[in-house]
């Protein structure tokens, strides 16, 4: 599409926008009485006006049911992750006995480390990628302690070559080759949090199959933000939290995703709860672990009703508006912002790759001089970006409430800041 930089283009982008309504369903940021242009979707989602009634709900049950709402609370909390499996199974690509929604995504990602990498004195090896976020760095290096090695050793990190900034797909598949007999395993964000690179899950997952390792997934970035097809690719696992993208609120709750061809395997390793075991004779109380069979046959404890709630409202938005059509909106609102940003690239560069097969809707941006100045101002203006150190502005034009006048908005307020500041 030929793009414009006007207010009457942006606004006919928004008038043609079959999503422009799911707006409405967002509590939006107020600024001097004017909504803001709230682009740290990446970060934590807006709140969707309809997780109140949710939430409520289930207060009611409990005020007025007590310890019997497990049982005749009107979503009983007994079966309550039953209820957000199929449209978190939709986001992810999976059937809905391979998603879960449990605790935190750190405690989710070890558990399925638990699991999932099992080192033996040759293969012991997890790849990540280099920058990777700060909890998941602290995760790899401490699986590797508990079996007893150094991490230094046992984690590769992938790094982009010199003077670029995001990884090669075809440097990704070399470095499994190179250490085909040693890797255990390859764990890798979907999108990275720093650069905004959606990373090729399928092909490094066949690679990492093919010379005999693991692959899993931190979808932190990625649900929500891209369709991803976890069942087809055969990843083998993934885990993800649902305060970014997915709109369900601070510290919510998070989706692990478990292969169905490790639905029924006794002899995988894992740190198991009774809310794992399985459901028939969970209330008898007796030794010995059943699991459930499936991803729920990982679930620890009974389920957090409330933060459960939260994501269960917010996914129904997901599952009407279709994973599939919020892409196509982003992919277009994210090259409207990449239009808008082209225009001050003596002072800015965009490093999230320009192909929009490798990227969501964020874009990551190094403010040439004084970027924390220019990320200042923009707070004056209403434009909420994030701020990432060292050197990254991020900005995430979310699609169930950003529009494109919004991305207008930002091409304003950076005119405002270059003519005049510098
Ligand atoms: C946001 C994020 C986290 C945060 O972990 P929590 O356990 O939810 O606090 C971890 N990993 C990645 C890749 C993230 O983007």
């Amino acid at each position: 599409m030929q793009f414009t930089n006007s207010l009457e283009f942006a606004k006919d982008l928004d008038a043609n926008d079959s999503l422009a309504t799911y707006r409405n369903e967002f509590h939006l940021i107020n600024h001097n009485g004017k909504p803001c242009v709230y682009l740290c979707g990446n970060s934590l989602g807006l709140q969707p006006k309809r997780v109140r009634e949710a939430i409520d709900q289930e207060l009611k049950d409990w005020a007025e049911l007590g310890v019997e709402g497990h049982f005749r609370g009107k979503n009983p909390w007994l079966y309550y992750h039953h209820f957000l499996t199929e449209n978190a199974a939709k986001i992810v690509g999976a059937l809905p006995s391979e998603v879960v929604i449990m605790n935190n995504l750190t405690a989710n990602l070890h558990l399925m480390m638990v699991s999932f990498y099992k080192p033996t004195a040759t293969r012991y090896k997890i790849m990540m990628e280099a920058g990777a976020f700060p909890s998941d760095m602290y995760a790899m290096e401490t699986q590797a302690l508990h079996h007893g090695l150094n991490p230094e050793d046992a984690i590769i990190e992938l790094k982009p070559r010199a003077g670029e900034h995001t990884l090669r797909t075809e440097d990704i598949l070399a470095e499994i080759e190179q250490h085909k007999d040693s890797l255990a395993i390859v764990m890798m964000g979907g999108v990275n949090y720093y650069t905004g690179q959606l990373f090729d899950m399928q092909a490094i997952t066949a690679a990492a199959h093919s010379v005999g390792a693991k692959a899993g997934f931190d979808l932190a970035h990625a649900a929500g933000n891209i369709p991803v097809k976890l069942h087809d690719w055969k990843v083998d696992f993934a885990v993800w939290c649902t305060y970014k993208y997915l709109n369900s609120g601070p510290g919510g709750t998070s989706g692990v995703f478990v292969h169905e061809k490790h639905a029924n395997k006794p002899e995988l390793n894992r740190f198991a709860g009774w809310w794992g075991h399985d459901e028939q004779a969970r209330f008898q109380m007796k030794k010995g672990f059943i699991p459930m069979q499936g991803a729920a046959g990982w679930q620890l404890s009974n389920a957090q009703i409330l933060p459960m709630a939260a994501h269960k409202a917010s996914l129904e938005i997901f599952a009407e508006a279709g994973i599939e059509n919020l892409r196509k909106k982003s992919e277009l609102l994210t090259a409207y912002l990449e239009f808008i940003l082209k225009a001050f690239s003596q002072h800015l560069q965009i490093i999230t790759p320009a192909d929009p097969n490798q990227r969501g809707c964020q874009l990551s941006i190094i403010v040439k001089e004084n970027g924390k100045q220019l990320f200042d101002f923009l707070e004056t203006q209403g434009i909420l970006p994030d701020w990432r150190e060292p050197d990254v502005i991020r900005m995430s034009p979310v699609p169930l409430y950003n529009s494109f006048e919004d991305v207008f908005k930002i091409g304003v307020a950076l005119e405002a800041y270059f003519e005049t500041w510098h």
